[in-house]
């Protein structure tokens, strides 16, 4: 046994090492001094040697530079070189749009948890929460969405003149131009409420605060631009919209073919310099009715008018509605959804180099200037309206399985409707803390480009999950449309927020985790920037400190994801209190285990791992649940940690984990190399896999918070529309849960009576008659029955028209834009 000892000894010292990332030198010195300590000891005095000599074989040359460089360094640079995966431009321009905020702790595995909880509490000014409380209710009132999506197919006059006077499309344009000024979380926040009640409004708002013009001027325009327009698009003169997409690109948004050809034209009476564009784009949000088009098209210079360049590349400019030459007004119908979205079309429309954004001097740059805003308004949003749906679903859907009853239960109450509403109210709970936590980031100056992909992703697919058991447990309810159906319109509306702005099976396969591991890797960046330094002294210098540093990391990475998956994650350093503890210190597990599984698939896959989608995507979804589970942990500090929001935060906590686990088993399961596979296995799960879904249990608390007024379910609701009005069914469900829960042991009395006492009545009020008569119920209980049964009846009853109103109004004479191009 003794032999073993300075084995073992340096074995811990090392491990431990690892763990607590000690320096090389420190390591070295700790080892040294444990093995003499053991030969004082008495351990076997010609191990303790070998051992030495093995440590000296180690450190040695990883110590002397003279040594390392040439010999160790210089051999993996070459390596390194040729496994390096290669960037595409547009990938570049991506990588370095964007900043890293805590997402970057995650991959760190050893996550400093003060960079989130030190963050500040997002908190409104009070001209924010004034507009909320004042135009954005109001406009809420306004509201009549089965008239906007079935009789108008569009926003009353109305409303568009109240968002406009109101300067709902000018929330980012800054006050100096005329603009709200509006930090990202009121816009969050704005786009949260609207979306609640209608995506049709909210989505008519939302595109103007998103990437557009009015985002790219503020940045890139010249100052006469910003002077002319911001102002314009602030009160709603003009209404903007920015095409990008059309039939011949779509994810693939670079690959656009639409052209410019810069030549000499007439524009306002002079002959100047400008391009003359042919495009055909679709799918353009606010198109039918905008004034000012934002237009991404390719630039060419054949005739070198601004100089040797031919292919400038793609760039961004400003059309007005009436240049000639440009098509549009026709409109694309968008799932019932029908806010204005349609085609536009142009055949060799002139434009002055004036009327690209930024002017000349940004030719060619479109791609990087889009890029560079993108994650701001992703961020926003879709995010927001996802919350929004979802928040309202929750709170709607709790009201009405208490109400709705069914086998002389409220449905709420049978398990299989329990786990459903369970679902809902997790998944609520997670939608918002992460729609959230993602405009705050972008309120404190971040760009977040992988807090946006992650937000954009999970959002519109947890809201899709919300809004299917929504519809489950509203049965016909939420199939027969009309006025009093507050969930059909938001379910046939779900797969657009799925498609646009980056479709999710692409953003989760491609981007999450794609970006992440780069641009958050804490080391990966700053060796492909080393390995790239012209100066060979010098990449060799740089890249030696990384290399080494990233090596260093991985192996701590390793142990500390076995020691977690050995302990369960028991112990460690983690803040919180003594409930949240253990959930920060699963996250330690995991965070160390993504930065684990991150470091293994690209050291054997290279630049093949873009390729790999399937992994690529699993290991987004743990990137992804880890920042899901964080923005939550953070979101119960700032609300000074709700005792009463425990069941919520625990059930899409362990949701959260248990998703993490399965995306690791499928990615370790499926590695393309097996026994690095099976390997990699025995760290991340040595003990097998332990997650489950949430229990039953806590199923039944999280679905019982939805059913009954209580604080959480109010700080769930939070900033929605839940004013009970004639045109907000949801509103009014809601409202009525109080009053049917206090009515609720009058109900079971009375139901009582009637089957113990063989009532002859039949109809409602002739029982209720007969109830009073033989006193069972008192006049007081009556009249409590009586408006149980009106509020049960507005709950539970669904419309009807006659054939003629659902007959659609216009003769329907769809041309098709593709088919058109090529003929
Ligand atoms: C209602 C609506 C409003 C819109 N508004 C605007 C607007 O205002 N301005 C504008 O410019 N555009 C707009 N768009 C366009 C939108 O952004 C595109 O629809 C989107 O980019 C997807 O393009 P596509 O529909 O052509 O799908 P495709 O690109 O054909 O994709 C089809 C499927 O393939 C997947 N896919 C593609 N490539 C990959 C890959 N490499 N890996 C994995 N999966 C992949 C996608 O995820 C998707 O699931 C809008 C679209 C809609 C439907």
């Amino acid at each position: 046994m003794s032999i073993a000892i300075p084995f073992i000894a340096l074995l811990l010292v090392g491990a431990i090492a690892a763990y607590h990332r000690l320096r090389l030198p420190v390591w070295a010195a700790l080892s040294a001094t444990v093995l003499v300590a053991a030969w004082m000891l008495g351990a076997n005095g010609a191990a303790t040697l070998v051992a030495g000599l093995l440590l000296a074989l180690v450190a040695v040359p990883l110590l002397l530079p003279q040594i390392r460089l040439p010999f160790i360094t210089a051999p993996l640079l070459k390596f390194y070189t040729r496994i390096l995966p290669t960037l595409s431009e547009t990938e570049q321009v991506a990588l370095e749009a964007g900043t890293v905020g805590f997402e970057g702790e995650l991959f760190s595995g050893k996550p400093d948890w003060h960079v989130l909880l030190d963050q500040p509490r997002p908190m409104l000014t009070a001209q924010e929460q004034a507009f909320l409380d004042g135009p954005v209710e109001q406009l809420c009132r306004m509201t009549n969405d089965w008239e906007i999506t079935h009789v108008l197919a569009d926003l009353p006059p109305e409303m568009w003149e109240f968002i406009k006077t109101n300067r709902f499309f000018g929330m980012i344009v800054p006050k100096e131009y005329g603009g709200l000024g509006f930090s990202a979380l009121a816009n969050h926040k704005v786009i949260q409420k609207l979306s609640s009640i209608s995506s049709v409004v909210s989505s008519t708002v939302g595109v103007p605060n998103s990437l557009g013009p009015a985002e790219l001027l503020m940045h890139y325009g010249t100052q006469e631009q910003k002077d002319h327009y911001l102002p314009r698009l602030a009160n709603g003169r003009e209404v903007p919209c920015f095409a990008l997409t059309g039939p011949f690109a779509g994810s693939d948004a670079t690959s656009i073919p639409d052209f410019g050809i810069v030549t000499m034209g007439d524009w306002n009476g002079a002959k100047v310099v400008g391009v003359k564009l042919t495009f055909d784009k679709r799918y353009i949000t606010l198109a039918p009715v905008a004034t000012l088009i934002g237009l991404a098209f390719r630039m060419y210079d054949p005739d070198g008018l601004l100089g040797d360049k031919r292919d400038i590349g793609i760039t961004l400019a400003l059309l007005p509605r009436d240049t000639d030459g440009v098509e549009v007004g026709r409109r694309h119908f968008p799932l019932n959804s029908p806010f204005q979205n349609g085609p536009l079309h142009g055949r060799e429309v002139f434009i002055p180099l004036s009327q690209l954004i930024g002017g000349e001097a940004y030719a060619g740059k479109g791609w990087q200037m889009l890029v560079e805003v993108l994650s701001i308004g992703r961020s926003i949003t879709l995010p927001s309206t996802a919350s929004g749906g979802a928040k309202i679903a929750a709170v709607v859907t709790g009201a009405y399985a208490r109400i709705r009853k069914q086998f002389g239960l409220s449905i709420g109450r049978f398990e299989g409707v329990e786990e459903a509403l369970a679902r809902i109210a997790g998944n609520a709970y997670a939608i918002s803390a992460l729609a959230e936590s993602t405009a705050a980031a972008v309120s404190r100056g971040e760009n977040p480009a992988v807090p946006s992909t992650i937000a954009k992703y999970h959002c519109t697919e947890m809201a899709r999950e919300v809004i299917r058991d929504a519809m489950d447990i509203h049965g016909g309810k939420g199939i027969i449309l009309g006025p009093k159906n507050y969930l059909g319109r938001g379910w046939q509306a779900t797969p657009i927020g799925i498609t646009v702005e980056g479709a999710n099976i692409m953003t989760r396969s491609l981007m999450i985790f794609g970006q992440g591991a780069i641009l958050c890797h804490p080391w990966v960046l700053k060796e492909m920037k080393a390995a790239a330094l012209p100066d060979p002294d010098e990449r060799l210098r740089e890249f030696d400190r990384n290399l080494f540093g990233h090596i260093g990391f991985a192996i701590s990475n390793a142990v500390r994801a076995l020691w977690f998956g050995l302990t369960g994650a028991r112990f460690g350093k983690a803040p919180g209190d003594s409930y949240t503890r253990r959930y920060y210190r699963k996250l330690n597990r995991y965070s160390a285990t993504l930065a684990l599984m991150a470091d293994t698939s690209m050291l054997m896959l290279g630049g093949k791992l873009k390729f790999k989608e399937s992994l690529s995507g699993r290991l987004g979804d743990v990137l992804s649940n880890l920042y899901i589970a964080s923005a939550m942990l953070k979101r119960y500090e700032d609300q000074d940690r709700p005792v009463a929001d425990q069941p919520l935060l625990a059930w899409a906590f362990h949701d959260a984990v248990n998703k993490m686990e399965i995306a690791l088993s499928g990615a370790l399961r499926n590695f393309p190399v097996r026994p690095v596979g099976w390997l990699m296995w025995l760290l991340v799960f040595p003990l097998g896999r332990r997650a489950q879904a949430p229990s039953d249990r806590l199923g039944h608390r999280a679905a019982a918070l939805l059913m009954s007024p209580n604080e959480a379910r109010d700080r769930l609701a939070d900033g929605v529309f839940t004013t009970p009005c004639a045109t907000n069914p949801a509103g009014r469900i809601d409202s009525y849960l109080a009053k049917v829960i206090l009515a609720e042991p009058v109900e079971r009395k009375f139901l009582k009576a009637l089957k113990t006492h063989n009532i002859e009545a039949l109809s409602f009020s002739a029982q209720l008659d007969e109830g009073v008569r033989e006193g069972w119920i008192n006049g007081d209980e009556r009249r409590q029955l009586e408006e149980l049964r009106e509020m049960t009846l507005d709950a539970i009853s669904v419309d009807d028209f006659d054939s003629e109103q659902l007959r659609a109004g216009g003769v329907a004479e769809p041309q098709e834009s593709l088919r058109r191009e090529v003929a």
